[in-house]
Order: C-alpha cells, then structure tokens, then sequence
C-alpha cells in the first residue's frame, strides 16, 4: 500500500482509533442524528434501524450495528464506521471526526508531537503527494460533482472498469478543491508547488489549483508512479481544451508517453506498438484489447520518446485522428508512414465502426474501434 492513503492513520495511532471506535457504540453516535425505528430496532441486540440521514426516505432502511460498529443504507448503499459518518454528514475533517469521537469516549486526544509530524510530511516524497492527488481527484468523479464528467466518459464509450483500470478523475470548478484537500493530509504548500498541482509566483498572492472543472487523466512514469496529470476542460468554452501538469522534478513532458508502462508489459507477449494522439485514444484502444497504445504527451508526435518505445517492440505506427473525429473514436484515422525512420513501420489503419446513420457515438463497447480492423492491418 502506498503511504499516502495511511497519512490519517499515521496521524492518529491505529490502536488510539480502535478505542475511541470500541468505546463509543455507533448507535450512540448515529442516534444523536436520527429518529430510531421503534419497530425494526432490537435495542437489546445492538441492530439499530432509522430513516436514512443521507437520502430522502419515508420507510427507515437505514441500518447499524454496535457489534460491528458500522452502518449501512439499503437504499442509497452508503456505509461506513463512526469516523465517516462524520465525515460525511457533517463534512468535517478526519481529525475532527476522530477529536468528536474521542470526546464522546472520554479518551484525551494524544499529544501532537510537532517534530514528528514535521518528519512525515517531510518523508511523503512527490510521488506520494501525486499518488494523493489522483485518489482524490477519483473520488470526486464518483462523487455526485462529477455526474457531468461520468456522463461525458459514459457517451465516450468508456466503461467503468476502464475508467478505473486508467484511474480517472475528475478535478472540482473550484479554486481550492484539492489545495484544501492536501493541505489537511499534511501537505505543504512547497510540495503541492514542486508536484505542479497549483498555481504559484511573485504574482500570484494565493496559490490555487492547476486543474479546475476537468476530467482527469494520471499520468504514470514507466513505472507505473502517477508523476503528472492530463486534464480536460468541461467547459465548451475553456481556453485550452487539453492541459498538462507543468514540468516538474517528476515531468518532463518530453520524455513521457503516456501508457507506456502498460504498453511495455503487454509488448512482451508481442504485437506492435500503436502511436496515437491522445489519452483518449489510447484508453479507447486498450479497452478494445489492445495494450500497446501509447501517446506523445507534447504536440510533436515524432518526439524522440515515441522512438523510443518502437526501438524497444522493434515496429510501430501512428494512428492519426480524422480531423474533427471524436475523441477515442478511431472512426476514419489515417495510418502515417516513417514516424520512426529507418525502421520497418508497420502501416497500421484502425477503421472503425465510428458514428454512422442512426448512430450517435462510438461503439459502445470499444470506444468506437473495432478489433478486427486493427489487429488484420497489424498482421500486414
Ligand atoms: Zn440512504
């Protein structure tokens, strides 16, 4: 597990968090929210049933258990434990949630130990601040903001599971969304800086997040460590429809393609490498089944990066979108010759079921490729 989701419980000693928890039966924490059921609760058994504080219901489905010490929604699926509960209604912080709840147990908070947390903050190195940012970004795309962005990537043709399997996200219209996040982990303002998540200079008085009303897409080194982010704009009208992490310690956009860890590992079973344009794409590919897409992340598709990887699988191509083609619709692309001169290029044209008549998007189930298509034009 990466450090960077135990930073609360770094925070609080887990020991210290199971006793406040063991203390304090959940019912008695829930209770001062809601009405009990007299008629489903068996208060003798610790089996607790309630209307649901966290969606509009008029038959309690809401249920907890002491003995367990979590609750449960059958209507709306939330569940959690005392410290989200809190979190959750209430929208406080972590350490709030815990500070409550330990005032309820009658346990002292235990003593902050300043140069401790000092050494903490200082040993989450970039990559976990990144690894950080990227959960949270997820979640707010799961979230209910990130309905629009979800409906975007649904009419896309990208399944959940590809979502996930490309950790995406999405980036809140807001100017401290995950600024106030970080912050609350333990994360300096340096560190936010040296990882490019905010805007900063001499004149910029507040900093503010870099990425604002996005979807989100993780960049990973080639090993697999997220080191930038991808983003694009919600909005129709945003100035840049695609922006990238600046350059950091971590990024050096020049030299990354992005899937490239996932494409190196498919290559070793064979194939060819495919070239595309952008995220989108390559996601779209690898959801048809094919592993080995992988994009340039600056505008000059013959960067040396993309030689790289081909001198690596020994063949490759460029797939181009049509212009004006959807994004990871491979409807119409062009193949492009001698992207990697003299190297046997493999011309390679995907030409996919794209939007036709009666149609409305790409194929649902491909992102609008087809596998026939591509995997005959690779063979040749
Ligand atoms: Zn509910």
């Amino acid at each position: 597990m990466c450090q960077a989701n135990g930073l609360p419980a770094m925070r609080f000693p887990p020991a210290f968090l199971d006793e406040i928890r063991d203390r304090v039966p959940i019912s008695s924490l829930i209770g001062t929210r809601v009405s009990w059921d007299r008629r489903k609760t068996n208060a003798s058994r610790g089996d607790w049933w309630a209307c649901c504080p966290f969606h509009g219901e008029k038959s309690p489905s809401f249920h907890c258990e002491d003995k367990k010490g979590r609750y449960h929604c059958f209507g709306c699926q939330v569940s959690g434990d005392h410290f989200k509960f809190l979190t959750e209604l209430d929208g406080v912080s972590f350490p709030e949630a815990v500070e409550r709840v330990a005032e309820m147990a009658g346990v002292p908070m235990p003593a902050r130990d300043v140069q401790e947390e000092k050494r903490e903050q200082q040993r989450a190195s970039l990559t976990d601040v990144m690894e950080m940012a990227t959960a949270y970004f997820q979640a707010r795309l799961q979230a209910a903001e990130g309905a629009k962005a979800r409906a975007y990537l649904r009419d896309r043709g990208l399944t959940p599971a590809t979502q996930q399997a490309f950790r995406l996200g999405f980036a809140l219209d807001s100017k401290n969304g995950l600024k106030a996040h970080l912050a609350e982990k333990g994360v300096s303002k340096e560190q936010m800086e040296a990882c490019g998540l905010v805007r900063h200079g001499d004149d910029i008085p507040v900093s503010y997040d870099w990425f604002r009303d996005r979807i989100m897409f993780p960049i990973p080194d080639s090993r697999g460590r997220i080191i930038a982010f991808g983003g694009r704009a919600m909005a129709p009208d945003a100035l840049a429809k695609y922006m990238n992490s600046p350059d950091t310690e971590l990024f050096h956009k020049g030299n990354v393609l992005f899937n490239f860890a996932r494409a190196r590992k498919a290559l070793q079973k064979g194939g060819a490498v495919i070239l595309v344009e952008g995220y989108m794409d390559v996601i779209a590919l690898a959801q048809a089944g094919f592993d080995t897409a992988v994009a340039p992340l600056g505008t000059d598709d013959r960067k040396p990066a993309g030689t790289a990887l081909a001198h690596v699988a020994g063949t490759g191509a460029l797939l181009r979108r049509r212009p004006g083609g959807p994004e990871g619709g491979m409807a119409g692309c062009r193949p492009r010759a001698a992207v990697y001169p003299g190297r046997a290029v493999r011309a390679l044209c995907a030409v996919a079921r794209g939007p036709g008549p009666g149609r409305s998007g790409p194929d649902r189930r491909t992102g609008g490729v087809s596998r026939g298509a591509v995997g005959g034009a690779a063979a040749g």
